[in-house]
């Protein structure tokens, strides 16, 4: 990939956060004090994450061996003796200690309609479930699909499931009734777990009626579950092929969770959690589920569109419910910013300490925007980078000790050791100042232990390419300063003339532009220079003109050519209105690349495409032209 052109500013932990008459103080107070604590974990990892995991979890017979197996032979395993529940974890043992603390807050569609749901009250709904699924012959180890809208049901389906030991495999509810079928299908689940319909937006989403009959609940008790008994099954998001259906277990999955729950979001009691993500990706999975229930947190459960009724939904939600931690994708900070910033205007966001992001490279652009207009510069920007395989965190800032730079997720979390690879012969690349592929050279707890049904498939995909390595499948930079800045992923880095080039950077070159709010990148053959790179830009509202057309693109190809170098120059840019996504919000480059090679009878698995009309309209365009 190309040389570091990147912006080194550094960001100080912002003073706010260190004074204790305005904020509590963080648990990670200093550069010093993380790596002296990274350093345990590598060095003594038994120590560490044993007294991690006696600390944070409930344990009904604890663990004897910290950490068994490795990525070499794809055995890992952690906590090897310990018995526990991730439900009680999550409901019982607050419910017990605080029964009346808020745990859900229900943010619905309707702004006027959000309702809360206590921890004595969400133990009383999760045992009415896990009775009536008991009922319905529903044992440990089976398999329950949950094909839900954002409610509080949701929620207290995927915790009845694990107390009684099934694993929840979430369907995300804006998928087909064909990929709810694949999903079903691939996965042998006994039983579909589904609700009337949802909203959102203001538009009604059938899915089906509730097939249960709930009966007055007895006290369930939760089932004694191994460390390594799997916990839930869950789709990648498909933005590089077909998803991968990975499996996460019980003790190491949890742990991690709330580890990060409590150190990258630095939670403290009492504070009011907000992750923006569905329950249907392993970020509402982690970080709206089972990260804060298990600390015992007040979390938001929020069911309508960040545009819905108007763009300042958001901010009034923040304003509303008091939120401390906000965490939310690339994507929608890319739209929000696009909008203009009158709608955060006039919302009084002051009860923010953390602002949270993840699911793609974040443009720098779109980084201080977050920074300046909803931060005031007086929050902590965490670019969380892990994958749904990783569980939880692997690379991020933390709030109280890491200074930050943006556009870049900074330093690893506790017990991850990383690894730049040479991508040609998978040699590491020590020291700073390099770029290739990014590892993982040992196993951290919540890491994914197969993909369900076919061990196979995940040795192949994750442990065998650099053996002894897990593979990210993305491309890395540690800069001089020792931070990581994720490049975007292997399969979409593009060679110009023997220049490798992310398509992060060119990206963010392009956005960079003050007409731009969004842009994508993709290499096609080029018989001169190997590959060539084209350009599809979306334009913010009022720059769309078609006198500005033309000089724009002239405009933006120069752009590039000054901020990378001539070689990064598109050959060609797309002025367009909408790029192909997934339904996590993610861009999906491999469908632009078939687009322009002319192959659009083969585009490969897009079940995870939130809007297939952008495909016929981009091919419309390509071939205009
Ligand atoms: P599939 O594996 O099916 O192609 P996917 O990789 O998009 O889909 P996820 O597990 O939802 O599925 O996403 C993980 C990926 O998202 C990472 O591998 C990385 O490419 C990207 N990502 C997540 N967070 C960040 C971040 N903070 N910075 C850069 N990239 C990120
Ligand atoms: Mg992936």
């Amino acid at each position: 990939m190309a040389e570091d052109q990147a912006d080194h500013t550094i960001y100080p932990v912002p003073g706010r956060l260190l004074d204790p008459a305005q904020c509590p103080e963080p648990y990670i107070s200093s550069m010093e004090q993380y790596k002296e604590m990274y350093r345990q974990s590598l060095e003594q990892p038994d120590e560490f994450f044993g007294k991690l995991a006696t600390e944070l979890l409930s344990w009904f017979q604890p663990f004897q061996t910290v950490q068994h197996g490795g990525l070499r032979h794809g055995d890992v395993a952690w906590f090897v003796e310990g018995q526990l529940n991730a439900s009680y974890n999550c409901v019982d043992r607050h419910a017990l200690a605080t029964p009346d603390k808020v745990a859900i807050i229900y943010e619905a569609d309707e702004p006027n309609h959000s309702a809360k749901i206590t921890y004595g009250e969400l133990l009383r709904q999760v045992c009415q479930l896990a009775g009536a699924l008991r009922a319905h012959d529903i044992r440990k180890g089976d398999i329950v699909a949950i094909y839900m809208p954002m409610i509080p049901e949701v929620v207290i389906a995927l915790l009845a499931c694990a107390r009684i030991g099934a694993l929840h495999s979430v369907v995300f509810a804006g998928f087909s009734a064909e990929a709810l079928r694949d999903r079903v299908h691939d996965a042998c689940s006994r039983l579909v777990l589904t609700a009337d319909q949802g909203r959102r937006g203001g538009k009604t989403i059938d899915t089906k009626k509730i097939e249960l009959p709930l009966r007055a609940s007895s006290t369930i008790f939760s089932e004694s579950m191994n460390s390594e008994d799997p916990l839930f099954l869950l789709y990648t998001s498909g933005s590089t092929g077909k998803p991968k259906g990975v499996m996460h277990t019980t003790a190491g999955y949890l742990l991690g969770a709330m580890a990060t729950v409590k150190y990258v979001f630095d939670y403290h009691p009492g504070d009011i959690f907000a992750c923006m993500a569905d329950v249907g990706w392993i970020t509402g999975h982690t970080y709206i589920v089972y990260g804060p229930l298990g600390l015992g947190a007040t979390t938001v459960l929020f069911e309508s569109i960040p545009t819905y009724p108007n763009p300042s939904r958001y901010w009034e939600m923040i304003a509303k419910h008091k939120v401390t931690q906000f965490y939310t994708a690339p994507t929608a900070i890319r739209a929000l910013r696009r909008l203009g910033d009158e709608w955060v205007e006039g919302h009084d966001l002051s009860s923010l300490r953390v602002l949270g992001t993840v699911g793609e490279p974040i443009n720098p652009e779109a980084w201080h925007w977050y920074n300046n207009t909803i931060g005031k510069n007086r929050c902590a920007i965490v670019d969380t980078y892990w994958q749904t395989e990783t569980g939880s965190h692997i690379i991020t800032p933390l709030p109280g000790a890491i200074p930050t730079k943006a556009g870049s997720a900074t330093v690893p979390f506790f017990g991850v050791e990383l690894a730049i690879l040479d991508p040609v012969n998978g040699k590491e690349m020590a020291g700073n100042d390099v770029t290739g592929v990014l590892a993982v050279k040992r196993p951290w707890p919540s890491i994914a232990r197969t993909i369900y049904g076919d061990h196979r498939r995940f040795f192949e995909t994750y442990l065998k390419p650099y053996p002894g390595y897990y593979f990210t499948g993305d491309g890395a930079t540690r800069d001089k300063d020792g931070y990581i800045w994720i490049r975007g992923r292997v399969d979409d880095v593009i060679n110009v003339s023997g220049h490798r080039l992310s398509t992060a950077e060119i990206e963010s070159a392009l956005i960079m532009n003050h007409a731009v709010a969004e842009a994508a990148v993709i290499g096609a053959s080029d018989e001169v220079t190997g590959q060539c790179i084209y350009a599809f830009v979306c334009l913010k509202p009022g720059s769309s003109g078609g006198h500005y057309g033309h000089d724009l693109t002239k405009e933006l190809v120069m752009q590039v050519r000054k901020l990378i170098g001539p070689f990064a120059a598109p050959k060609r840019i797309y002025l367009v209105e909408d790029l192909p996504k997934t339904r996590s919000g993610k861009l999906m480059r491999r469908i632009l690349r078939k687009i322009v090679a002319g192959e659009t009878d083969s585009l490969g698995d897009i079940s995870t495409l939130a809007d297939p009309s952008v495909v016929e309209t981009l091919i419309a365009k390509v071939d205009g032209v």
